[in-house]
């Protein structure tokens, strides 16, 4: 299917403005609404917008998303913000005769301790992660809200999980970040300012699986034009590393020269979540960016974007 017009709800995050890249790119036209034009969590301006402008297509990448700390720091707002959009957005999709939408969610939703790699079908079989459970709370709800729309309705609504995304456009706020933007910030920083060590959260040992956001916005967009079904579907590099692996591979990148020491008295959170991706990548998408040469480019982008220095956790030389 070639959609005309996408709204991409959340076209200024990392995730919307990789989409609105490769969407454009694709020659597709993509309907934009900052903040100000519509604020996705007041149901009447949603539905209003969505009367208006009637896209052909909406791809869901509004959230509000945060690291670790920011997860288990702020979890009212975290809830509330994300079931919210989702439940005023899906709504008001179906509302406005929108019959293509594709919801993203997160790797979190699955149980803390699924067997790993993580199937789609491990969906609800256990408790959550507990630094991220609202957050996954709301996911999980906009999963099946798409679902129940599809059911009692017949609407064409699909949700993609990813893994731990990076790349162009991420935050880089060392408070509210997620692990690799915090990494390629704190050694850059760390070399500018001739630290002898930098910090890193937790004990090392935990297991990510990170994914380029191009390689992502290609998966969206693949999963929009070829998969039309009821259950999510996982979109992951399919390997992983150890944070003490990543924080090796991104000191190499920056050309940080100092120790890196461990604070475990920072959470851990999850120990691994590895998604198993084969339903997609038999379906004919595969990541193309490896893990080093994307991170080189997201520390090429962070050099280009992001220079004003913070203060570090971390001894001086
Ligand atoms: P998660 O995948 O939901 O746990 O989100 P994060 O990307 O925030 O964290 C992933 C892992 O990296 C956790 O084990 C963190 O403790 C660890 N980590 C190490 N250093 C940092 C840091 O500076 N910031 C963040 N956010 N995580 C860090």
């Amino acid at each position: 299917m070639t959609c005309r017009r996408i709204w991409v709800a959340g076209h200024n995050g990392m995730v919307g403005s990789a989409l609105v890249r490769y969407l454009e790119a694709r020659g597709d036209q993509v309907i934009k609404a900052d903040r100000a034009v519509v604020d996705l969590r007041h149901q009447m301006a949603v539905e209003v917008w969505l009367k208006q402008s009637r896209p052909d297509a909406i791809i869901f990448a509004a959230a509000k998303v945060g690291g670790i700390y920011a997860n288990d720091t702020y979890p009212a707002d975290f809830i509330y913000d994300n079931l919210a959009i989702e439940v005023n957005v899906i709504h008001s999709a179906h509302a406005a005769g929108v019959d293509r939408l594709v919801f993203l969610g997160s790797s979190c939703i699955y149980p803390k301790f699924a067997p790993q790699p993580i199937k789609e079908e491990a969906l609800l079989t256990g408790p959550l992660e507990s630094t991220n459970e609202w957050y996954a709370i709301a996911k999980i709800a906009g999963i099946k809200l798409c679902q129940a729309y599809r059911k009692q309705y017949g609407r064409r609504y699909i949700s993609v999980m990813p893994c731990n995304l990076y790349g162009p456009n991420d935050n880089f706020d060392l408070k509210t970040s997620h692990v690799m933007p915090a990494l390629i910030r704190k050694f850059h920083e760390g070399k500018q300012a001739g630290l002898s060590e930098v910090v890193v959260w937790g004990t090392g040992t935990p297991l990510r699986e990170f994914l380029h956001v191009d390689d992502l916005a290609r998966g969206v967009v693949f999963c929009l034009d070829n998969y039309d079904d009821y259950e999510h579907i996982n979109c992951g590099a399919g390997s992983e590393i150890s944070i003490r692996g990543l924080a090796e591979l991104v000191k190499r990148a920056v050309g940080y020269e100092g120790r890196i020491v461990f604070d475990a008295s920072k959470p851990d959170g999850t120990p691994r979540k590895l998604m198993d991706s084969s339903r997609i990548m038999t379906l004919g998408w595969l990541p193309q960016i490896g893990l080093e040469e994307g991170v080189v480019d997201a520390y090429r982008w962070f050099l280009k974007n992001k220079v004003a220095p913070v203060e570090l956790e971390g001894a001086s030389a």
